[in-house]
């Protein structure tokens, strides 16, 4: 036995309070085991409370219900279509752990979920045009009482220091005040806010507890380490080529700088993928921070050049990394008629104060508008022209915008293919933004943490962002983040149970 001094015991030691963490401490405190969430901010939920809350968990009985021809087999060819032979063991393990995990989550009082339609992400077989993935139904803010304080509120309100409003809790709060209701309700699972992880103890060869600054937390079952990502470590992606900018993530500020991947890696973890985000285009709001965009409906990117360089209405991890490969500055183009609204933008853009904030350009011309931009003379008309040309006869031949049914999702069938050819003409600056890095440990199926031989540290899980994605590179769908965090840390738990 070791000799630490600990500060308090549990079971379970959960980092992190995203909603990989949040399911595997309710997985873990439902179990009967003593669990406890550590948050190193003031709020729960990092960037899983902004986000859509679109779960990516095929074959369940949420996808039953809606009779959407969704099946575990329909799933396993399309991840095998893009993945090939890679992680085949992990890519198994989400899938088999899909249906139990959503059976789990849903015998919960507090935790119900619907299907949402929103396609795949690629053209390739087992797609469903109208996607697979579901989520939570809308959670009144009275319903969570005192604890309501503690979701972390949505992006626009968040980042001017506000509060929720009265408003029933949405997509990614609703998630996160849902399992924050189940998880109390066990009583067996706490929360620590304002308590990060720093360090991880090793006793006897196994990881017994964790450093959370000068207390020490002892977990006899296992540590899960579900702290997000890197993306809000300037000093870690120069380090690991990740492209974009901390200042561009969508992360909230300043917590995720990678201290779980750290804390692991000095007791001896191996890590993978750490170039790799889940990348967005992303459109500068007045505070100079991203709001992030998707279903460009109307309007045209260029690059530094002035020239187009992809298909606008890409799924946005596809178009992020077209942009990753591009040279800036980028700008998204249109016109009164257009309207450069995209059809989802978090936190929502309003055309009057980015213009007034001089976030958005406006001109009569398009050559007045490129000269405000620094792109040089003529060659954003030529561009805009050539565009016009094919909104005209309806076909972009030089990117093939609007021929995949992801690209009219958002403009209702229409083309996404508009002329822009009705002053004013407007520019909006649009930069590489991520939801977070997808780099990190490398784990097993059972989401155990592996050292640099490949072998499992005892003791040690991690789920989400802090582990190295099964998808590589590859983002299949939405809801592909939340779903894979969440049932990796459910696998973690029934591996600890064990
Ligand atoms: P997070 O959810 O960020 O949680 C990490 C938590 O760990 C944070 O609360 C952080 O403060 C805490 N932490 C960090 N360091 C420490 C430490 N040392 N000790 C203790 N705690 C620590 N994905 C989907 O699947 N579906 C969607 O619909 C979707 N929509 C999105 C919409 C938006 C606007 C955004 C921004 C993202 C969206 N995403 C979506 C992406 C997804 O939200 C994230 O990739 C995912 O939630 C990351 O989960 P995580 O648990 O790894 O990290």
């Amino acid at each position: 036995m070791g000799n630490t001094r600990w500060d308090d015991e549990y079971d379970v030691v959960v980092a992190g309070s995203g909603a990989g963490a949040m399911a595997g401490a309710l997985a873990a405190a439902a179990a009967g085991l003593r669990t406890v969430v550590l948050e190193k901010t003031r709020v729960l939920g990092g960037t899983s409370a902004y986000s859509g809350s679109a779960i990516w968990l095929p074959g369940t009985a949420v996808q039953q219900r809606a009779g959407i021809g969704d099946s575990t087999e329909g799933a396993r060819a399309y991840l095998r279509a893009l993945l090939g032979d890679d992680e085949e063991e992990r890519r198994e393990a989400f899938l088999s752990t899909a249906p139990e995990l959503v059976e789990f989550l849903e015998s919960d009082p507090a935790l119900e979920f619907t299907f949402q339609a929103f396609p795949d992400y690629f053209a390739a077989p087992g797609r469903l045009d109208m996607g697979r993935s579901f989520v939570p139904l809308e959670l009144p803010v009275e319903d969570l009482g005192e604890l309501a304080d503690l979701v972390r509120p949505p992006v626009d309100r968040d980042r001017a220091g506000r509060g929720h409003s009265d408003k029933p809790m949405a997509q990614g709060r609703a998630l996160i005040g849902r399992l924050l209701l189940a998880l109390t309700a066990t009583g067996n699972g706490s929360v620590r806010t304002e308590t990060p992880l720093t360090g991880l103890v090793m006793e006897d060869g196994r990881v017994a507890g964790v450093e959370a600054g000068a207390l020490r937390l002892r977990a006899a079952r296992g540590v899960l380490l579900a702290a997000g990502g890197f993306e809000s470590s300037a000093g870690l992606r120069a380090a690991h080529g990740v492209p974009g900018a901390a200042d561009w993530t969508m992360a909230p500020d300043g917590a995720n700088t990678g201290d779980a991947i750290e804390a692991a890696v000095r007791i001896g973890a191996s890590t993978g993928l750490l170039d790799q985000a889940w990348f967005c285009p992303g459109l500068l709001t007045p505070d100079g921070r991203p709001a992030f965009t998707l279903g460009f409906r109307g309007g045209l990117i260029v690059d530094g050049s002035g020239r187009r360089f992809a298909n606008e209405s890409l799924p946005y991890d596809q178009m992020g990394r077209r942009i990753a490969a591009a040279e800036g500055p980028f700008h998204l183009i249109f016109d009164a008629r257009s309207g450069g609204l995209p059809a989802i933008s978090v936190p929502p853009l309003a055309m009057d104060e980015q213009v007034a904030s001089g976030q958005w350009v406006r001109a009569a011309t398009v050559d007045e508008l490129a000269g405000r931009i620094g792109l040089p003379a003529g060659v954003l008309a030529e561009t805009v022209e050539r565009f016009n040309g094919f909104a005209g006869k309806g076909s972009d031949d030089d990117f093939h915008r609007g021929e995949d049914p992801y690209d009219r999702y958002f403009s209702g069938g229409r083309p996404c293919v508009v002329a822009v050819d009705e002053p004013p003409y407007f520019a909006a600056r649009v930069v590489l933004s991520d939801l977070g890095t997808k780099g990190g440990l490398r784990t097993d199926p059972d989401a155990r943490v592996l050292d640099g031989s490949g072998r499992p540290i005892p003791g040690l899980y991690a789920a989400g962002n802090t582990s190295a994605s099964f998808t590589g590179p590859v983002y299949p769908g939405p809801g592909v983040p939340i779903g894979s965090a969440m049932a990796f840390a459910y696998r973690a738990v029934q591996h600890i149970r064990r």
